[in-house]
């Protein structure tokens, strides 16, 4: 929690008890969820919170960077509170993100042709496949 404190106080963010809230749950969060799926986790503990106010903290989190977008190509941002490199194997059938740490990954070197048109600011792999519940189907 002490990074949301820092962070939030940096940046000028109120820190609401809703706000705190939204980030505990988002911290307790293994499955890189979406803004739906942790909106429904806090209305059961915060009966009158809006899906607007749960999608609207968890962009700010990610703009002051306590939070991390894992990109969804087409499909709804999913959040995770880790923001230590690490790296992300995705299932294509059940679409579950399990993360994983690679030393080798993390130094992974840019192609040169990319360095010279580009400027890279994160590197991660994302390794597609079946996951094990899935590839017992
Ligand atoms: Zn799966
Ligand atoms: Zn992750």
């Amino acid at each position: 929690m002490d990074i949301f404190y820092r962070r939030a106080k940096d940046h000028g963010l109120k820190i609401t008890p809703q706000r705190t809230a939204i980030y505990q749950e988002l911290l307790k969060a293994k499955d890189h969820p979406t803004a739906d799926v942790i909106y429904r986790r806090i209305v059961k503990k915060i009966p009158n919170i809006s899906f607007d106010t749960v999608n609207r903290a968890l962009l700010t989190f990610s703009k002051i960077g306590i939070t991390n977008v894992v990109e969804g190509y087409g499909q709804p941002k999913r959040y995770d509170p880790d923001i230590e490199t690490h790296h992300h194997f995705r299932c294509l059938r059940c679409n579950s993100i399990i993360d994983f740490h690679e030393k080798e990954y993390d130094n992974i070197t840019v192609p040169e042709e990319i360095n010279k048109k580009f400027t890279v600011i994160n590197k991660k792999v994302v390794l597609e496949g079946l996951c094990s519940k899935c590839r017992r189907l």
